[in-house]
């Protein structure tokens, strides 16, 4: 059993956008435990659609369309799909009341080519779109499945989780219960984290164990098959277990989680505020907080504090420290940390200075920044990290080992 996903759509070739919808389909797909061999990108051309076709029949069981179910001309998937399958295309009853009715509601006059929207290839199941007008649909011709899916990932994720996979499930007979978990790790990295499960990595069939390292962060996809959906879980929670024994230090959540988000968590269960000092991250740090929402209970305020200037006269860095130790120290960020916790009125405050680079600072690499932490009535900590990469990701690590060590305060 294996799929090819034909994402169709001018602009995925132009470079517009990127091909979102084949790697949430083939996310997906994994899940249920159909494997993806080929993504194929195709313009909006009859005759060339055609041809990737033809291709895709000779390799794939399952092929799912994504773009080119809309109204408009250069929207011809269904049409292509159906000349080649020699099947006629009819109008679904049900699909045209839901896009009359989508036209009245948003009180706009509806053109004869919307009806076009409404069009089933014959015999085809139809998904339903909740979230558009134009429904997809489903069918098997001579042992292939073909499903087409509308572009805009906002009408076709919902979708393909509502009524695709369903499809999928009972056309393939899928009995078998996927359950996946993420472990998200911080301050080790990829090779670490590797050489550390080196065996069970090695070892692991069911659950399988996947890992995936990018900004920072690196992170371990469980993904575990049973009949029984309970035991399944429980697969993944032997896992997990063994893999927490080794590297629990470094994790910090699961799934969807961020630093921040477990940051804002953590703080608010202790019932504690936070302030920032902010030199090289240049209030990053708390754009990140303040994006979540409920970060008002926790987040206190700040300082950029970007300029030695700035250090001095709004957060009490005397000059001579500034001087003799430099910004970029071990003092600095004691001070700015302490400064701002008190100036703020929070319970927590924490510093960042250091070298986002490209050029070096104070006789200092890029990549050396010292992270204070001040909490009320204890001693307050300093952490310096020496951190690789561009000042991009010098600066978006800096903020995320921010969260790492109130996590662990
Ligand atoms: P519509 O009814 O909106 O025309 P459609 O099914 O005809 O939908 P397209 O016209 O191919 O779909 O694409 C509509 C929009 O959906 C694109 O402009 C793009 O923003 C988004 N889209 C299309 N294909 C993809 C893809 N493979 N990945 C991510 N986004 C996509
Ligand atoms: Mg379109």
């Amino acid at each position: 059993m294996n799929a090819e996903i034909i994402a169709v759509g001018s602009e995925l070739l132009l470079g517009q956008i990127a091909n979102t919808n084949a790697q949430f389909l083939s996310q997906q797909l994994a899940e249920l435990g159909i494997n993806v061999y080929f993504h194929t990108a195709v313009g909006d051309n009859a005759a060339r659609l055609e041809q990737a076709v033809n291709v895709a029949q000779t390799r794939a069981d399952l092929i799912l369309f994504t773009g080119g179910l809309g109204p408009t001309k250069d929207d011809l998937t269904k049409e292509t799909i159906a000349r080649l399958l020699g099947r006629r295309l009819v109008t679904d009853e049900e699909a045209l009341r839901a896009i009359e009715a989508y036209f009245v509601r948003t009180n706009r006059p509806m053109t004869e080519n919307n009806k076009k929207q409404a069009l089933v290839l014959e015999g085809s199941a139809v998904l339903k779109n909740e979230h558009g007008m134009a429904p997809g649909m489903a069918l098997s011709v001579n042992g292939i499945t073909y499903m087409l899916l509308p572009g805009p990932p906002k009408e076709m994720r919902p979708m393909f989780t509502k009524y695709g996979r369903a499809f999928l499930r009972s056309a393939f007979s899928l009995s078998e219960r996927i359950e996946s978990r993420v472990l998200r790790f911080f301050g080790i990295g990829e090779s670490a984290l590797e050489t550390a499960l080196a065996d069970l990595i090695d070892a692991q069939s069911n659950p399988t164990i996947a890992p995936l390292a990018g900004d920072g962060e690196v992170t371990l996809r469980l993904t575990a098959k049973h009949r029984d959906g309970a035991e399944a879980k429980r697969l993944l929670d032997e896992t997990e277990a063994a893999i927490l024994m080794r590297v629990g230090r470094y994790c910090y959540g699961y799934n969807d989680e961020t630093l921040f988000t477990k940051t804002i968590e953590r703080l608010k269960e202790r019932g504690w505020t936070v302030a920032a000092a902010e030199s090289l991250t240049g209030g990053w740090f708390l754009e990140q907080l303040t994006a979540i929402a409920g970060a008002s209970a926790v987040v206190q305020g700040g300082v950029v504090c970007y300029t030695n200037g700035v250090k001095e006269q709004v957060l009490g860095v005397p000059q001579p420290l500034l001087e003799t130790d430099g910004a970029v120290s071990e003092p600095c960020a004691r001070l700015l940390a302490e400064n701002v916790r008190a100036m703020c009125g929070a319970d927590v405050g924490i510093s960042f200075t250091g070298v986002a680079g490209p050029d070096p600072l104070e006789g200092h690499p890029p990549g050396t920044v010292y992270v204070g932490i001040a909490v009320r009535g204890r001693d307050t900590a300093v952490h310096r990290l020496t951190l690789s990469g561009t000042r991009d990701d010098i600066r978006v690590r800096t903020a995320k080992y921010g969260c790492f060590f109130l996590l662990e305060t």
